[in-house]
Formats: structure tokens, sequence, C-alpha cells
């Protein structure tokens, strides 16, 4: 028990000490935006949590549904967007798809995803999804990065502070995303999805529906972001 609460300690110190550095970043940024008067600079977190309405995603074994914890960590990380004055679309904010349910595809819903993306200012794509396996050993988060300039670097911090303060043991490294993957195949702008856990782990599962670990995953991916549009913003 005693390594356990050592462990929750360490892991809050991760993420404040992650969360203090989005602050001087956030700082940083805003004075380089000013300094320049350039608006355009500025980019979009585009934050899209996957799945939603009729398409649960993965379930896991006590019947909880991947969209539900994608879109309460989405709505976590908008929360923060918005308190580090960072332009943020969230693509959907209830649990519904992108496309209307009478006609819904899968594939009309990734189209209408990729378009709404598209049609951000300067936009830093993040999808929010769960992992799933065929059996309860696998966990952990895995981060997937598009072609496009910017994904990888993007995708490398997310995955090493989502390693760094959840998942210390994990040896896991951000891979390219393949084709299969519509939206990351199809958007030029920088773009990633996160398997923050997964589902079919049962300790994942149960640390993914306390609302306190979805705050600690959206702090390590707001901190990333915060650290790759400092590399980027060059003024
Ligand atoms: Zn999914």
């Amino acid at each position: 028990m005693k390594t356990g609460v050592r462990g929750t300690r360490a892991r809050l110190l991760v993420v404040l000490g992650l969360l203090f550095v989005a602050v001087l970043v956030t700082v940083v940024l805003q004075k380089k935006q000013e300094t320049a008067g350039d608006q355009n600079l500025r980019m979009t977190l585009v934050i899209d949590p996957g799945h939603g309405g009729i398409d649960s995603g993965a379930v896991g074994a006590d019947g909880t549904r991947e969209s539900d914890i994608n879109l309460a960590i989405g709505l976590k990380l908008r929360a923060l967007a918005e308190l580090y004055g960072q332009d943020n679309a969230l693509i959907r904010q209830d649990d519904s798809t992108k496309c209307d349910t009478e006609d819904y595809s899968e594939h009309r819903d990734l189209v209408c995803r990729t378009e709404l993306t598209q049609a951000e200012q300067n936009p830093v794509y993040i999808s929010i999804h769960q992992n799933d396996y065929p059996t309860g050993q696998p966990s952990g988060s895995q981060v997937i990065y598009a072609a496009g300039e910017g994904s990888a670097e993007l995708g490398s911090i997310t995955h090493e502070n989502l390693l760094r303060s959840l998942y210390p043991k994990s040896r896991r490294v951000a891979e390219p995303a393949t084709k299969r993957l519509y939206i990351l195949s199809h958007l030029d702008c920088p773009a990633i999805l996160v398997e923050c856990g997964f589902v079919s782990n049962p300790t994942d599962l149960e640390n993914l529906k306390k609302p306190g670990y979805q705050t600690s995953l959206a702090a390590a991916i707001m901190g990333s972001y915060l650290q790759y549009i400092q590399n980027t913003v060059r003024i």
C-alpha cells in the first residue's frame, strides 16, 4: 500500500511539474505572439474525442464505453486549453456522432471530423482514443502520429510525457500511422492519435474511469501541446 501512495504522489508531482512548465511556456508564447502582433501565427488545438453516439468504440468488461472515456478526457483537455488561453475546437461536446444518425456511416463520420479540423486556423489535431486487445495483459499509452510536418515531433513529446507521468515502466515508443487510419492519413497539419490506455486491461480500465486520472492524462497532453508549439512558433 505504501508503494501505491508513493506512486500516486510521484505521479501527482510529475503532473504538477508538467502544468508548471505549461504555465511558463504559455507566458513565453503569449509574449512572442504579442511582440509579433500577428494573429495568423496562432494555432488552434483541435480536440477530437473518438467515436460517440451509436459508435461506442471499444467496450470494457464492465460495459464501460470507450466513447464516454474519450469525451471525459476531451472535455478536461478543453478546460485546460481555456485555462492556458489557447485557441481550441472540440469536435464533439456530447455523446453524438459527427454525421446524421439516420444515414450514419463510420466513413462519413471520419470525413466530417477531417473537414471540421481543416476548417480551423492553423490546426493541430489531437484525437483521443482507448486501446483494446484480445487479452487483458497489455497496458499503457500509445501515441500514433500522421505523416504531416510536425506530427512526429508532437507525437514523440506527447508519448514520452504520458509514459513518464503515468506508465514509467513502459518501453513503448510513438509510432507512425498506417493508411488504415482515415483522419491521420488525410490531414496535412500536425496530427496525432492518443491511445490513453487499454480498456481490455483491468487496472487501466479502473484508472481510465477516474476523473482524477483523466485529468492527469489531459494535463500530460496539454503540457505536450504547449511544449510543441513553443518549439514551433519561430518569430
Ligand atoms: Zn477508438
